[in-house]
């Protein structure tokens, strides 16, 4: 392996260093003909680094992690996690390599990581690959919820590494080169409690107090405020999901972030009928991550976390449980008012709205849309129209036109403001259909598909003439879509 000048790239090694349990170091493994598939020029600009460089021979080697900047320590992280709801004491990064820590614009740290860099010691029975499709997938999905304003890890690029990956067929494999404001998770927390080491949880919390919640370190208890931040943090984010239609697929607390950034896009999907029952993932056969139930399973998710973090919150355990609880049971409320907020933004009702008349109005309106099947992003962008005065496109997607109807006087009548909506209500979200076309044709080595759909989803409110089919429900033909892990 070599150090190679490459790109000017400078990485730190601040979690390496501060959380060695936490780390294995490790190289990833070298790519036989790296080429680059797709490279994010805008998020590129807005971490310092230069396009041209990465697309350089040199630029490509970094991004599969043949080449290590000098005084980088790529590390795989160490985390466990409940699966499906069974603990999995160690888990780690099996394919996945933290190449170290950029630093941001605003002087906030943000990883640089790797999917698909080859096994490392945590990789278990896995082959530590991935494949074309799968990254790119999570390229499109990612940048996707980034700009319809979802806090999510972003994808800075999609190297080919001429290698063929096994799964059902040979698919030529594939490195993802992401960025997040960093990859701590519930699962973090979970194996650093069960070390036993109260001074490793100590110094992990301190890490993500410092990077993330920087406000937890000035209040009275310092780790209750850190939960606090989580708890809030993930509400926002889960109601976010909620409403763009957003299904997860594996919200395993190894899949939860401590940043309240969207993780691991594995067999997420969106929905087109507003069924709250949706399920895509084909291993999720009970619908335990079922779209209406994540916002329970955040919470469930976020008690783990409460368990990790006790013996931080209180010396005696009783104490530690009636903390933790106290703070659990704000989550609720804390979900609640992210999702009626976003909801109100949704339907455009004023700010002077009475609560009690807006909750009737959203409550009522859900009740119509799951019996009418409607599909969720068409049926919120046409409402918009029937705030301008014209129904008729919305009325065209409902069967109960009586039941419909009385709901519209009602919201027309709080006064809903066109405008908003139109700056909440996507018209362009990565539908199924489309995503897998667009992977398809790029594992054919067509990347035009893909590269047209990114430009549509990079503007999701902004209309635009000559892309109505991006803006179409899935053909009939389409089918019921299912979804894979441990791609
Ligand atoms: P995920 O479903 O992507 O969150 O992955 C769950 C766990 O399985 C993580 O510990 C991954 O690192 C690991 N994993 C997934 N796919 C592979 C693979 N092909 N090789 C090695 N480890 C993997
Ligand atoms: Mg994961």
């Amino acid at each position: 392996m070599t150090v190679a000048p490459g790109p000017t790239v400078v990485l730190g090694d601040r979690f390496a260093t501060e959380l060695p349990e936490l780390a294995v170091r490790w190289r990833a493994e070298d790519a036989p003909a790296p080429r680059l598939l797709v490279l994010n020029d805008a998020l590129a600009g807005e971490l310092g680094l230069d396009p041209a460089q990465l697309r350089s021979e040199d630029g490509v080697r970094l991004l599969v992690g043949a080449a290590v900047p000098e005084g980088a320590t790529p590390v795989a992280q160490v985390y466990a996690g409940h699966q499906f709801g069974g603990y999995s004491p160690r888990l780690g990064d099996g394919r996945a390599l933290l190449l170290g820590e950029l630093t941001g614009a605003d002087g906030r740290l943000l990883d640089l990581h790797l999917k698909g860099a080859g096994r490392t010691p945590l990789a278990r029975g896995g082959d530590g690959l991935a494949a074309v499709g799968p990254m790119l997938r999570e390229y499109v999905i990612s940048e996707a919820m980034h700009a319809l304003g979802i806090p999510t890890t972003r994808s800075l690029a999609v190297v080919a590494t001429g290698r063929g990956v096994r799964r059902e067929t040979v698919l030529p494999g594939a490195v993802l080169a992401r960025v997040a404001s960093s990859h701590l998770r519930v699962g973090s927390f979970q194996y650093a409690a069960a070390t036993g080491d109260l001074g490793l949880l100590r110094r992990l919390a301190d890490h993500a107090i410092s990077r993330h919640h920087p406000a937890a370190a000035e209040a009275e208890q310092p780790y209750l405020a850190l939960y606090e931040s989580v708890l809030q943090v993930q509400a926002e984010l889960v109601a976010g999901w909620m409403l763009v239609g957003f299904v997860h697929g594996v919200m395993n607390t190894d899949n939860v972030t401590i940043s309240g950034e969207t993780i691991d896009y594995g067999p997420c999907a969106f929905l087109d009928v507003f069924d709250p029952a949706s399920v895509y993932s084909s291993i999720d056969t009970a619908g335990r991550y079922a779209y209406g139930n994540q916002p329970i399973v955040a919470e469930w998710n976020l008690a783990r976390l409460a368990e990790a973090l006790l013996p931080l919150l209180a010396e005696e355990q009783e104490a530690a449980v009636a903390i933790a609880t106290e703070a659990l049971n704000t989550f609720r409320r804390r979900y609640s008012e992210a999702w009626v907020a976003g909801m109100r933004a949704k339907l455009g009702l004023p700010a002077g709205l009475d609560d009690t008349v807006a909750t009737a109005l959203i409550d009522d309106l859900q009740a119509l849309m799951r019996e009418n099947r409607v599909d969720l992003t068409t049926f919120f962008r046409r409402l918009g129209d029937a705030a301008r005065g014209n129904a008729e496109p919305a009325r065209l997607l409902v069967l109960d036109l009586a039941g419909f109807d009385a709901w519209l006087e009602r919201w027309r009548a709080a006064g809903p403001d066109a405008a908003v909506m139109d700056r909440t209500n996507p018209v362009y979200i990565p539908r199924n259909h489309l995503v897998e076309q667009a992977l398809s044709a790029a594992t054919d080595d067509d990347l035009g598909p893909l590269q047209s759909l990114l430009e549509a989803l990079a503007r999701p409110f902004d209309e635009r003439p000559g892309l109505e089919r991006y803006a179409e429900p899935a053909p009939e033909a389409f089918g019921s879509y299912v979804t894979f892990c441990g791609t």
